[in-house]
């Protein structure tokens, strides 16, 4: 089991992983560039090397970019759909010049006269045009939406229904946000209702198609639609739901990543708690902190 944060890059490389290491992550997420721009400088081939070799060394493994919120391949305004698609391309080459795993990609919304089907289909051909533009590059990773806005992917089968639109399946792979799957319906903050959800997404875009997960308590109801992320087993979730998640047998090899509100001292809380819930025979030791650091 892996355990981090998503990370900010504000200040550079360096201060990432600076941080990174303070809240004891041994996985991390990241942005390539301000998640609310177009705008973008690129990574040099040497920089990314850099940041690449200090988090092989520091142990902190597999890392992912998160793309920009920004983006919005499943939308009918064929503009903003394009300049989504070739952010998507930017962004994996980013990603592979930093040597990520993949690429974590939220799928859109086809706005209020669209229908989820067309949706579906437009993303797909995302992901073929993100294939073609980076060949060798690193994953596309789904992520589940909440619901919200028309948003595509509140339902794990039309995850699925895109990986088999693709003509790339081979490179896609999917990230299951625990505060958006509550928020889209699926009860999985009960014993009953987790195994149901962990039942469709292996009938629906198989459970070996997953890359990570992203750890996160819902501040919002179960089937709110609403995608409100909260501090660990402090939310609607709560202790016991978060307990029973992350020491799921069918989930402890992934890297979970949190997505938490607030400060470092609270990401520094919600590391505490999350490894607390963790069932001692799973717990992962924890990284240490070097000195000089507090
Ligand atoms: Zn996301
Ligand atoms: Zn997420």
């Amino acid at each position: 089991m892996r355990l981090g944060f998503h990370i900010s890059i504000a200040g550079g490389l360096d201060r990432c992983i600076e941080r990174a290491i303070v809240r004891r992550c041994t996985t991390l997420q990241m942005f390539t560039a301000a998640p609310v721009q177009w705008a973008r400088n690129d990574v040099s081939a040497e920089e990314g090397a850099r940041f690449a070799d200090e988090l092989a060394r520091l142990d902190i493994h597999p890392h992912f970019v998160h793309a920009k919120y920004l983006l919005n391949v499943a939308s009918p305004d064929p503009e903003l759909r394009a300049i989504s698609v070739a952010d998507l391309c930017a962004e994996l080459q980013a990603a592979q010049v930093l040597r990520a795993a993949g690429v974590i990609l939220h799928l859109g919304s086809v706005g209020a006269k669209g229908t989820i089907a067309e949706g579906i289909d437009r993303v797909a051909r995302a992901v073929d045009e993100a294939c073609e533009c980076s060949p060798e590059g690193p994953l596309v990773i789904l992520e589940n939406a909440a619901g919200q806005g028309n948003m595509v992917g509140a339902r794990f089968e039309e995850i699925a229904r895109i990986i088999a639109a693709t003509d790339c399946p081979e490179r896609a792979r999917v990230c299951i946000d625990t505060a958006h799957a509550f928020g889209a319906g699926y009860a999985i903050h009960e014993e009953e209702g987790l195994e149901r959800a962990l039942a469709e997404m292996d009938a629906t875009f198989g459970l070996d198609r997953l890359a990570l997960l992203h750890v996160n308590d819902s501040l919002a109801p179960l089937a709110s639609g609403r995608d409100r992320h909260w501090h660990i087993g402090r939310g609607e979730i709560g202790r016991e739901g978060m307990a029973r998640i992350v020491s799921h047998p069918a989930l402890l090899h992934l890297p979970f990543i949190m997505e938490t509100p607030g400060t470092e001292a609270d990401d520094v809380s919600n590391m505490r708690r999350i490894r607390r819930l963790i069932r001692p025979e799973h717990r992962p030791p924890l990284p240490p902190l070097p000195k000089g650091l507090c």
